[in-house]
């Protein structure tokens, strides 16, 4: 059996490596982030992932699950190494491969036999071969020989485990076979559909495949700015589209936009890509441009039902970009609650999960409430942007009995027209008629 290493610790490393582990194979998960190995040491999980803790535990007790800051340790013992460090956005919306390429580096010093080096990152076209170069040119012992792979994760956090564990495909991007047989020969027991395909493939099929589903969503939402000018429902607009098989029904949930760690840098790397290689992506800048806009548009909403903000209250339900992750990055929230504090209305917040990241972003500037009746209580208007189930299930008579007044700005379409109607609220949601 061939030892693992997985470089980088974060929601991809972890959970994949993790999944590696429960199919057999002896891992080490590192990182250079001493607090995270850590906790991970004491058997603590460092992010919000439903499944991974139990999982994890049993395979560190199994023996099969590693944790260290050792990594040149990892590399010398490893007979496959995954990059799975952060490729966030530079400011000139590029994918930022300083991690990858610091990687490469220790991999290069370390390489003492050869090892194929699989990037899992989501990386620009060329970082593959650009690895290659760095690897080989800090080769201590120039002898050996290396391989590297491009293997694309499409993970979705809030259900990575189960996404990992029962993966729909493999992309296997390899310069050789031998490689490549490697890290198939890995993905066996997935028993997943396996494509082998060009470094340079891979590593477009990873982009390409997130922007598209991107362009999913601000296609709906584009729709539903439509719809409600037009009278129409996007809930049953999408529906009828989705029983379609050549469109399908995922992904056209109109709401406030895409957020989180990936589609948005994603977005602007490969419009930067594509840049780079005179081609201008311009529909990419639209589906862009269609979700910032579409952040503003449930801030109007606001404006509209209540006029002047300033000193209204209002009620902040769910501050994730998604449900089940307690992951801030590029949550539409971030944007929204800003503008409202800028219009000057006092907000009182509430997640299930995401509360203690948010006071990274938002400080004392809001109030952070840790039940949902707390936060309602008062409202003058309640304001959805994540549809964690338990928002869902809101009991409409007691949130009556606890706001101001009864509205409802809903940014996720929890809620049917017909309910809000029949609770007596004012109910403003996505691509639908208002309940007034
Ligand atoms: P993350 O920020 O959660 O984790 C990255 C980890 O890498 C951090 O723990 C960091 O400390 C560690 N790190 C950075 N430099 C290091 C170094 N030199 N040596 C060792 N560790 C180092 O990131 P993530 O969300 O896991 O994403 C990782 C990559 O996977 C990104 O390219 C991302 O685009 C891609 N991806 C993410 C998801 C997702 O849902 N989060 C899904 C698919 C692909």
């Amino acid at each position: 059996m061939r030892k693992i290493t997985v470089i980088g610790t974060g929601y991809v490393g972890l959970v994949s490596g993790t999944c590696f582990a429960e199919i057999g194979n002896h891992v080490t998960c590192c990182d250079i982030d001493q607090t995270k190995i850590n906790k991970l040491k004491q058997g603590i999980i460092p992010i919000y992932e439903p499944g991974l803790e139990e999982t994890v535990a049993r395979n560190v007790a199994e023996e099969r699950l590693y944790f260290t800051t050792d990594i040149p340790s990892a590399i010398r013992e490893a007979d496959i190494i995954y990059i799975a460090v952060g490729t966030p956005m530079s400011v000139t919306g590029a994918a930022d491969l300083r991690y990858v390429t610091e990687v490469a580096k220790t991999i290069g010093e370390n390489l003492n036999a050869y090892k194929v080096i699989v990037n899992k990152s989501t990386v620009p076209v060329g970082t593959g071969r650009l690895v290659q170069r760095v690897v080989q040119s800090y080769l201590s012992d120039t002898t050996q020989t290396f391989d590297v792979v491009s293997n694309p994760e499409f993970l979705r956090e809030g259900s990575a485990l189960r996404d990992c564990m029962n993966m729909e495909r493999a992309v296997i991007g390899a310069t050789s076979d031998k490689a490549a047989q490697w890290i198939a020969d890995l993905h066996a027991p997935f028993q997943t559909d396996i494509l082998i395909t060009s470094l340079e493939s891979a590593e477009m099929i990873k982009y390409a495949s997130n922007t598209f589903l991107a362009t999913k969503i601000s296609f709906i939402n584009a729709v539903a700015n439509i719809c409600e000018r037009v009278g129409a429902d996007v809930t049953e607009v999408a529906k009828g589209m989705g029983m379609d098989s050549r469109i399908g029904s995922r992904f056209l949930q109109a709401g406030i936009g895409y957020g989180g760690s990936c589609f948005p840098k994603d977005t602007h790397a490969l419009v930067h890509i594509a840049d780079s290689v005179g081609y201008d992506f311009h529909l990419m800048k639209s589906v862009i441009r269609t979700n910032d806009e579409q952040r503003e548009v449930v801030v109007e909403k606001v404006r509209q039902v209540l006029g002047p903000l300033k000193g209204r209250q209002l009620s902040v339900l769910g501050l994730a970009f998604k449900p089940n992750t307690d992951d801030m990055r590029d949550a539409p929230s971030l944007q929204i609650i800003p503008a409202l504090l800028r219009k000057g209305a006092r907000v009182k917040a509430f997640d299930p999960i995401a509360s203690k990241e948010a006071v990274v972003h938002f400080g004392d500037k809001i109030e952070y409430c840790t039940r949902l009746e707390e936060t309602i209580q008062g409202a003058e208007a309640i304001l959805i942007l994540t549809e964690w189930d338990e928002i869902k299930q809101l009991d409409l008579d007691r949130v009556k009995e606890l706001v101001q007044a009864p509205v409802i700005i809903d940014g996720r379409n929890c809620f049917s027209l017909e309910e809000a109607r029949a609770h007596g609220f004012i109910y403003h949601s996505i691509g639908r008629p208002v309940v007034e």
